[in-house]
């Protein structure tokens, strides 16, 4: 017999605090100026909500706390190495079939049994898939632990980028994506080469009859006939990789369809090109799948993951959003997949000249440490280890997706422009709505509007739209492709209800107080790489046009 209530039993509770103190509008103020008005580099100890970003941000669980006490920090080989990556091989390719190896040392087992660890760990091989183990990894590296994803991203194209120009001299080479995160779009130019956004602008903004789709109609897919078009355009040998970010951070958090990876991995294998995930919020997405994708709704995560993982060569993430820990990257292959084809090197009767493994792992141990962990801690592998799967607890991710679409609704209400539904990290206010169209995309309004979100109401968002895009050094069709947001990220696991309340009720008065709010100029870094972490700004009055109703 059960007793139905209608609201919803708790799923979590808060187990340490921390307290904030009191700071006034003029306080910040001052500190904004003290900052040349660069979101960034506010400090955070004088915020009450910092939705900036939802990278590292995480308030970790009793078991990741635990496990950090397990830390290895031996330099070779520490213990966090093997059971993290059979973590991996868990989560993403073995679906419900799962070993769990961290219980081995959970357990103790690793001082009682060395025997069982042998043959269980130590020295298993394992081959075929993104994690190979034991002499496979020394054979063929194909799995490399970094600090973050942009090292994934960095040690990426700092490897292909002369094995490209040594090949095809002189030629910009295109990187298509559903729409990529502005450190891989960073990486990417510093690289020569033109990154491209190909999502659908239309379907982002439409909202549906009182706000709500019956179900999530995958607003982060790609589109596929701009993707054949594309590859048309510039030609298949222009295009070395083609990108999926999954969810699609840039384009609003929104997830991507099992339909739409399966459909653009057969496109990219079709031409022989290497099928890349931007995979920071894997689980996540799969959460979406579950709920939403037709045929999917009985299955785990994990086993949805399995299959979404099997249409990718190379996964590139960052492991410090959602809750998989504060910190951790990993880059990662396909064993003998297409991605190691087309940058390894052979010779005449086929054997390896050069495995692009090897050439990874090289420039891995100069920039990051040893392939055992890659710049990250052995405390930190042990609680990214814990998070992996935690990623994949249906009960998580329907809470945080849950509160992120609470926080959507609310500001809906309130009349706020905002994307719907929401995505599963955060919720993005609509810009060029907000302000009736009226903003020029070079008045960084929305930066405005995020900054002014910090000096009334010690709130931070973060920018995603013209400033952070660079609206104004595009070429018109990649102008047409920036979507002018501010997203509010949401940390995993650390607001509550009364967070979300009051970030509706600051967001509200301040669309009400719309017009009062400045323009802004950049008075430093205008050309600099990834400008919106390092520019200057400074507001300025718009014009009585701009404030005028037309
Ligand atoms: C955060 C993020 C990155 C960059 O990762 P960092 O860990 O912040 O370096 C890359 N891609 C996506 C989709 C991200 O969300």
């Amino acid at each position: 017999m059960e007793y139905p209530l209608n609201v919803e039993a708790p799923k979590s509770f808060t187990h340490v605090v921390r307290n904030l103190p009191t700071v006034t509008a003029e306080q910040r103020l001052r500190a904004l100026k003290a900052t040349h008005y660069n979101e960034f580099a506010f400090p955070a100890g004088m915020l009450y909500v910092d939705c900036l970003s939802d990278s590292g941000t995480t308030s970790m669980t009793d078991a990741q706390w635990g496990a950090m006490f397990l830390g290895d920090e031996s330099y070779g080989r520490n213990k966090g190495y093997y059971v993290l990556l059979d973590a991996f091989r868990d989560v993403w390719e073995r679906g419900d079939q799962q070993k769990r190896a961290i219980d081995l040392l959970r357990s103790g087992v690793d001082k009682d049994d060395v025997e069982k660890m042998m043959d269980e760990l130590y020295l298993v091989d394992t081959e075929g898939g993104f994690i190979n183990g034991g002499s496979y990894q020394l054979e063929r590296p194909n799995t490399f632990i970094v600090p973050q994803g942009r090292c994934a991203e960095a040690l990426l194209f700092d490897v292909i980028k002369p094995l490209l120009a040594k090949r095809y001299p002189g030629k910009v080479f295109t990187i298509p994506s559903n729409a990529h995160f502005d450190t891989t779009e960073g990486n990417i130019k510093q690289m020569g080469s033109v990154p491209r956004n190909l999502f659908h602008k239309e379907l982002l903004f439409e909202i549906p009859e009182g706000g709500k789709y019956e179900k999530n109609p995958f607003k982060g897919d790609m589109d596929i006939d701009k993707l054949n078009q594309l590859l048309d355009s510039v030609g298949i040998e222009n295009v070395p990789l083609i990108y999926t970010t999954v969810t699609n951070n840039s384009v609003c958090g929104q997830p991507v369809s099992m339909a739409n990876m399966r459909a653009v991995s057969a496109i990219a294998h079709k031409h022989g090109i290497p099928f890349v995930m931007d995979g920071a919020r894997w689980a996540e997405n799969c959460y979406f799948i579950k709920m939403n994708e037709e045929g999917y709704a009985d299955k785990s995560i994990a086993e949805i993951a399995k299959e979404m993982f099997s249409y990718f060569d190379v996964v590139s993430a960052s492991l410090k959003k959602n809750g998989h820990a504060n910190m951790g990257g990993l880059l990662a292959f396909r064993d003998k997949g297409y991605f190691w084809k087309n940058f390894s090197e052979f010779n005449e009767d086929g054997s390896v000249k050069v495995d692009i493994g090897h050439l990874l792992k090289v420039r891995q141990i100069s920039a990051y440490g040893n392939d055992s962990y890659g710049g990250m801690s052995g405390h930190d592998i042990m609680a990214l280890c814990v998070g992996l799967y935690e990623e994949q607890r249906f009960e998580y991710q329907d809470e945080r997706v849950r509160q992120c679409e609470y926080l959507a609704q609310g500001l809906h209400q309130a009349g706020v422009p905002v994307v719907l539904p929401a995505g599963g990290h955060g919720v993005y206010i609509d810009v060029d709505k907000f302000f009736g169209y009226k903003r020029d995309h070079e008045s960084f309004a929305g930066q405005a509007l995020s900054l002014e979100m910090i000096h009334r109401y010690g709130i931070r968002c973060s920018e995603l739209g013209d400033f952070s895009m660079e609206y104004d050094l595009k070429t018109p069709e990649q102008k047409a492709e920036v979507c002018n947001v501010v997203r509010l990220a949401i940390n995993r696991s650390q607001y509550s209800k009364q967070h979300m309340d009051y970030i509706i009720a600051a967001a509200a008065q301040l669309y009400k107080d719309r017009d009062t709010i400045p323009n802004l100029k950049i008075t430093f870094g205008r050309t600099l790489p990834m400008r919106h972490f390092h520019a200057w700004l400074e507001p300025y009055e718009p014009s009585r046009e701009e404030l005028c109703d037309q």
